[in-house]
């Protein structure tokens, strides 16, 4: 039998009042796998991430984190749960300094690494420059980099990850796959919302389409690229 996955969703219906945003979602993230969840605006994917990690409880289904159940934990609770949540829009502390951010990432743990900061700015170089600025006035790329590594400071096992190219340029987008993917080199797996299809799926090992609540197509990275559909719907193809 394979091993428990890391992450499995079974059969996840979400609602938002009455409207059913995910209509039974089904996905695994294993241990060290990069893993991609692509689809169009409204799709449903932020609705995913936020039920895997707890700020979202399904109707009904199962988020399960090595095969122990999850979901209806309360939040405060599943801070014991080495998984980290980069939102969409990033949403650091804009009035607290670099290191401040990252130090807040820090507070599930009971004893702070210092070795963990050492880590963030080996990855992030330009967060080290910048420690005591506040984080509002950063650039987005630097937002961002914040963001990833603040949420690195909780040492997560498992990082969902939500939209990490978002109104970046494409060189800062592209330093940002380079260092998701030296993150995961390193030992951390990866569950990646993009509207950056093509961008995302060259990173992944494996991929999940949605529509409308519903995974539509899930296969390996490299199969997805060259799928005529996909490259139709979200790779700008004809
Ligand atoms: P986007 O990239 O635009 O964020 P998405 O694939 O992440 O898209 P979700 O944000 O998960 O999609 O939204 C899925 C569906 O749920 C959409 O129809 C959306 O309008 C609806 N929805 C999301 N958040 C809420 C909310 N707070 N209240 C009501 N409906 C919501």
């Amino acid at each position: 039998a394979d091993a428990v996955p890391l992450l499995e969703l079974r059969d996840l219906h979400v609602f938002y009042g009455a409207i059913e945003a995910l209509k039974g979602v089904n996905l695994t993230v294993g241990e060290g796998e990069v893993v991609a969840l692509l689809g169009a605006n409204g799709a449903g994917k932020s609705t995913t991430l936020k039920t895997a990690s707890g700020m979202l409880s399904p109707r009904t289904g199962e988020v399960l984190l090595r095969g122990e159940r999850i979901d209806g934990i309360a939040s405060h609770e599943l801070v014991k749960f080495a998984m980290g949540h980069v939102p969409e829009g990033r949403r650091v502390f804009a009035r607290m300094s670099v290191l401040e951010n990252l130090r807040m990432g820090a507070y599930r743990l009971r004893r702070p690494d210092p070795d963990d900061l050492d880590r963030v700015f080996t990855l992030f170089p330009r967060l080290a420059d910048r420690r005591r600025q506040l984080a509002g006035t950063l650039s987005g790329g630097e937002q961002q980099m914040l963001a990833i590594g603040r949420a690195l400071m909780g040492k997560p096992e498992l990082l969902l990850l939500d939209e990490p190219s978002m109104g970046l340029a494409p060189l800062i987008v592209q330093q940002i796959f380079e260092i998701l993917r030296e993150i995961n080199e390193q030992g951390t797996t990866l569950l990646l919302v993009e509207q950056n299809a093509a961008q995302a799926l060259q990173l992944a090992d494996r991929g999940y389409v949605l529509e409308t609540g519903q995974v539509v197509m899930s296969d390996q990275a490299g199969a997805l690229l060259s799928d005529p559909r996909v490259r139709a719907a979200y790779l700008g193809e004809s």
